[in-house]
C-alpha cells in the first residue's frame, strides 16, 4: 500500500479515503497505481454516466482544448447556448443557467425561488420546505436546507428561512406551509439518505400543494438526473413538471459543470446582475455538456440505462434476496439500494479487494451506481461478488451467534 491517506498529506482530512489511489479508467474500469483492476458500481459518485473518458467527449474536450479554454459571462457563448438548448428541447424547463456543482446548481434554485417571490410577484416570500435525509449540498444554504443533521454540526447559526419535514409525511407538509412559504425541494430518490425512492402518491400530492398555494416546485436531480433512473430526468416518472429542477454530476460525463433550470415565468426573475459564476458554462464546460447530451440522443443512452436497471434490479432479486442479511433491494433505473441487516462497511471493503469498488447510503446501505453503458456481463460479475459476500456474511453471522 502507498502512503496515500497517512498523516503526512497536506490535504485537509475532508474525506475517510479508502487506501486507493485509482489512475486509469476506461468504461466500467478503473485502475489503481498497483496495476490492480476494478470495476465501477460508484462512477465517482454517479458522474460518469458514460462510462471513463467516453470517445465523443473526450473529442470534444481536446478540440475545444485547443480552440479557446475561457472567455467571461459577459460573452456569448455559442455552446452554452447550444447546450442550453439540448436542455430545454429535452425537457419542461425554458431557461437554464450553467454553474460548476450540485451546491452551487440548489443555491441557485433557492435564490431564483426567492427573487422570483419578491421581485416578480411582490410578495416577499422566502421560506423553502424540505424533508428529511434529504440532501442538498454543501454550501451553508444547501447545507441547511439538506434534512440531515450530521451536515450541519458546527456550522451554526444557520440561514433562516428553510424548514424539513418527514418524507411521506402529507399532514406534517400541509402543516409547515404558511404565509412566508416560496418553495418545496424534493429529490426523487434520496439517494444519500439511503436510496429512498418518493412514493406517486406523495409526489402527487406535493405538486397538488405548491399549485393550490402558489409555491415553486423545485426537483434535485443531481444524482438522479441524466438518465440515472432510466428517464432522462426522474421528474418524468410521475408525471409532473417542476418550476426548477438541477443538475450535475453526469451532466459533464466528469468534467465539472452544474446547472439550474426553469420554466419561462421565472426567466425575469433572474436578469443582468441578479445572478452569476465566472466559471459557470465556460467554452470547455459547454463543450463537454453538449457532446455529452449529443452522445445520450447518438447513443439511446437512457434506454439503455432503463433496460440495464431493470436487469440489474432482476439479478440481484435473484441472488440477493433469500439472503437473511438482505432486508430490501430498491432502486430505480440505475441508482440501486441494498438494505442490510446491519453494517456494511466491511462488505464494501471486502468487494473492493475482489475488485468491485461500491458505496454505502447510510450505514446499512449498499449503493450501486455503475455506468449507463455498463454490459450484462459486467452486471454479472458485480451481482455474483456482492452474493458472493452476502453469503459468507451470513455464514459467519450465524457463527457468530451459535
Ligand atoms: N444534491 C444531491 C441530490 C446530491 O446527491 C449532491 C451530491 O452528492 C448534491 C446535491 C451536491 O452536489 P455537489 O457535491 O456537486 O455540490
Amino acid at each position: 500500500m502507498s502512503e496515500h491517506g497517512t498523516v503526512t498529506s497536506s490535504l485537509f482530512p475532508t474525506y475517510a479515503r479508502f487506501p486507493l489511489a485509482l489512475v486509469k479508467g476506461e468504461g466500467s474500469w478503473l485502475w489503481d497505481d498497483q496495476g490492480n483492476k476494478y470495476l465501477d458500481f460508484m462512477c465517482g459518485l454517479a458522474v460518469t454516466n458514460l462510462g471513463h473518458a467516453p470517445e465523443q467527449v473526450k473529442q470534444a474536450l481536446v478540440r475545444q482544448l485547443d480552440e479557446l479554454w475561457h472567455v467571461s459571462n459577459l460573452f456569448h457563448i455559442p455552446d452554452q447556448e447550444a447546450a442550453a438548448k439540448l436542455l430545454t428541447d429535452r425537457s419542461c424547463a425554458d431557461a437554464v443557467f450553467f454553474c460548476n456543482s450540485g451546491a452551487e446548481a440548489n443555491e441557485a434554485a433557492i435564490k431564483l425561488a426567492r427573487r422570483y417571490h419578491q421581485q416578480v410577484l411582490q410578495n416577499g416570500r422566502y421560506e423553502i420546505i424540505t424533508f428529511s435525509q434529504s440532501f442538498h449540498g454543501r454550501t451553508l444554504a444547501t447545507l441547511t436546507a439538506t434534512g440531515q443533521e450530521k451536515v450541519k454540526e458546527g456550522f451554526h447559526p444557520l440561514p433562516a428561512g428553510f424548514k424539513t419535514v418527514p418524507l411521506h409525511d402529507v399532514a406534517a407538509l400541509e402543516a409547515a406551509i404558511g404565509e412566508q412559504t416560496a418553495a418545496i425541494m424534493i429529490e426523487t430518490v434520496q439517494a444519500e439518505g439511503g436510496v429512498h425512492l418518493v412514493e406517486p402518491a406523495f409526489m402527487h400530492r406535493v405538486a397538488k400543494l405548491c399549485e393550490e398555494h402558489g409555491l415553486l416546485l423545485i426537483v434535485d436531480e443531481i444524482q438522479t438526473g441524466m438518465g440515472r433512473t432510466g428517464k432522462l430526468f426522474s421528474y418524468e416518472h410521475y408525471g409532473i413538471e417542476p418550476d426548477i429542477f438541477t443538475l450535475a454530476k453526469g451532466l459533464g460525463s466528469g468534467f465539472p459543470v452544474g446547472a439550474m433550470l426553469a420554466k419561462a415565468p421565472l426567466r425575469e426573475a433572474f436578469g443582468p446582475g441578479s445572478h452569476g459564476s465566472t466559471f459557470g458554462g465556460t467554452p470547455i464546460a459547454a463543450a463537454v455538456v453538449k457532446a455529452t447530451l449529443e452522445t445520450y440522443v447518438s447513443e439511446g443512452v437512457v434506454e439503455q440505462a432503463a433496460d440495464a436497471g431493470k436487469y440489474l434490479l432482476g439479478r440481484l432479486q435473484e441472488k440477493l434476496a433469500d439472503n437473511p442479511f438482505v432486508r430490501e433491494i430498491r432502486g430505480r433505473g440505475l441508482i440501486v439500494g441494498i438494505e442490510c441487516d446491519g453494517a456494511v462497511g466491511d462488505l464494501i471493503t471486502a468487494a473492493r479487494s475482489r475488485g468491485l469498488l461500491v458505496v454505502t447510503a447510510g450505514p446499512q446501505v449498499i449503493r450501486l451506481l455503475p455506468n449507463l453503458l455498463v454490459s450484462r456481463a459486467e452486471i454479472d460479475q458485480a451481482v455474483d461478488i456482492l452474493a458472493g459476500l452476502l453469503a459468507e456474511q451470513t455464514v459467519s453471522t450465524r457463527g457468530s451467534n451459535a
